[in-house]
């Protein structure tokens, strides 16, 4: 047969199934944005810096046309001389065509030049600035058509890309390491094998770096682009990564509080559940304690009333019986009415001064009256000098009576009971130690629970609620003291209270 599940821990299993469906369903969807997000974050990247550096190409290429066409253009006996605004050396080898002949001492720009030669008689006669493509890339020129043929110069590579970098210097951000370039137009881009091992970070630097952006130059310099190059990593990787970590962050943190909120709510559940339970058992546990000496004095009284004793010693007898039951009974209500008044914090403590000797002495009176220490080896013992307290003498005796009703219950048949007080850590320590059947580890903290039982065959076979030791840590903590226990199962337990010293007397 299935073990039947308490009503209300199915209910936990339910509510907390929902709450885990609840968070974990908008937590995957969260999630799965963040790596969507993650994966197209370096695709994003490098699109918002190409637009930032697409902007400055821009306004570089207007300045570099600008700077050319400002340049003074002289002549010499090779062909021409160009000087940037700025003083730079834009030309190097010259050239000069007269009568169909070309003459260089470069022999590359020769050979670029040789299958323009129809074309370059019919330039302006002011400088103009102009790609050609060559056999071995494409050159910058400058030419002029004057009265004895066409003068030019090829502009050197370093000239330009220096005056690229004077143009472009105020377009860096500060920390910004980039370089502007002057590179031959590429008519084919890197294919896809290319770009995905360009997405890794790392690998990109093992190839060549990618340009930041490039933007081709107007005609007739189209030969040529601007290129905007990092000189120092991978940018993209860089903002990319730094991102990453953010976005990892903030996800490990959502989860974390995710996690702790999850155990936080799971736990606070899982208690009510069980307070639930506990609370519905001690409905029929106390039921059932009521239920027992109500019998007995419906009994007795039956008895006395049908007039069945005739014998007054018989009758003493029931009546005795029927006073022991009725007081079980009150006993019992008492119990309950005092959990009830500590648990609604309707409990007032008269304060006064008081020894230990006091406390001792009032619950060993109770514990007297009830006529329990005829069956126990009681002993007691008090340090003689021990420092005084303050407290409400009768809620600490009811505290202590309790210690020692346990004591006498859970014994066994060798009920022996040592009680003392010694003066310690600034107090008064109140110990009760019986060798009965013990505690064991995974109770010892749990006994303290309200209507906790150990589940052991003296604890049912014993009358009681589950409530005796959660009133007196209430009754003790109240007081400013603790109440703890020592065990060992099967050889004895020892409570303590201890209670801290009245303030004038600690002083
Ligand atoms: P009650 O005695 O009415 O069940 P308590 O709150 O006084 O309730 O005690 C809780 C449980 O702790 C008891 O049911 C018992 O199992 C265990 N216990 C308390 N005192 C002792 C003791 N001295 N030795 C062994 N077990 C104890």
């Amino acid at each position: 047969m299935p073990r039947s599940v308490p009503i209300e821990l199915l209910s936990f299993r339910r509510t907390f199934a929902l709450l885990m469906v609840l968070v974990a369903v908008p937590s995957a969807g969260l999630t799965g944005l963040g790596v969507v997000a993650i994966l197209n974050e370096r695709a994003a990247v490098e699109k918002r810096l190409a637009l930032v550096w697409q902007d400055r190409l821009d306004t570089l290429a207007t300045r570099f046309r600008q700077a050319l066409e400002a340049s003074t253009v002289t002549r010499t006996d090779e062909g021409l001389r160009v000087i940037a605004p700025s003083g730079l050396l834009l030309s190097g080898a010259g050239f000069r065509l007269s009568r169909d002949v070309l003459q260089s001492p470069d022999t590359d720009l020769v050979a670029a030049l040789t299958p323009l030669r129809s074309q370059l008689a019919f330039l302006p006669e002011r400088p103009s600035f102009l790609s050609v493509p060559g056999p071995t890339g494409p050159v910058l020129i400058v030419a002029l058509r004057a009265p004895d043929g066409v003068l030019g110069a090829e502009l050197t590579h370093a000239g330009l890309e220096q005056l690229l970098g004077q143009s472009g210097e105020d377009l860096l951000g500060k920390g910004e390491r980039v370089r502007f370039g002057l590179t031959p137009v590429q008519p084919s881009r890197p294919g896809l094998v290319g770009k995905f091992i360009g997405g890794v970070p790392g690998a990109r630097n093992a190839l060549e770096a990618t340009p930041l952006a490039e933007r081709p130059l107007p005609a007739p310099l189209q030969e040529f682009q601007l290129r905007a190059m990092p000189e120092a990593g991978d940018p993209v990787a860089f903002a990319s990564t730094r991102n990453r970590l953010v976005y990892a962050g903030l996800l490990g943190a959502f989860y974390a509080t995710l996690v702790v909120g999850v155990v936080y709510t799971a736990r606070a559940l899982y208690l009510q559940a069980r307070l639930s339970r506990l609370k519905t058992d001690f409905v029929s546990l106390v039921s059932h304690e009521l239920r027992t000496p109500l019998t007995s004095i419906r009994m007795f009284i039956e008895t006395l009333a049908l007039g069945r004793v005739k014998d007054p010693e018989q009758t003493q007898a029931v009546l005795e019986l029927l006073q022991k039951e009725t007081e079980r009974l009150s006993a019992m209500i008492e119990r309950v009415l005092d959990w009830a008044r500590l648990e609604s914090g309707r409990q007032r403590y008269r304060t006064e001064r008081l020894t230990a000797r006091q406390i001792l002495d009032a619950s060993l009176d109770a514990f007297r009256a009830q006529r329990l220490d005829s069956q126990v080896q009681l002993t007691c013992r008090v340090q003689e000098v021990l420092p005084e307290l303050e407290g409400d003498r009768e809620a600490l005796a009811g505290a202590l009576l309790n210690l020692l009703h346990n004591a006498y219950k859970y014994s066994g048949a060798e009920k022996r009971i040592e009680l003392r007080a010694d003066a310690r850590n600034g107090g008064v320590d109140i110990e009760v130690e019986d060798h009965g059947v013990g505690i064991a580890k995974r109770d010892r903290k749990r006994v303290f629970d309200r209507f906790y039982r150990v589940d052991n065959l003296l604890t049912r076979q014993t009358e009681g609620s589950g409530l005796g030791l959660s009133i007196s840590k209430r009754i003790i903590e109240a007081h400013g003291g603790k109440l703890t226990v020592k065990s060992e199962l099967g050889k004895g337990s020892t409570f303590t209270i201890h209670l801290p010293a009245a303030k004038e007397a600690r002083a």
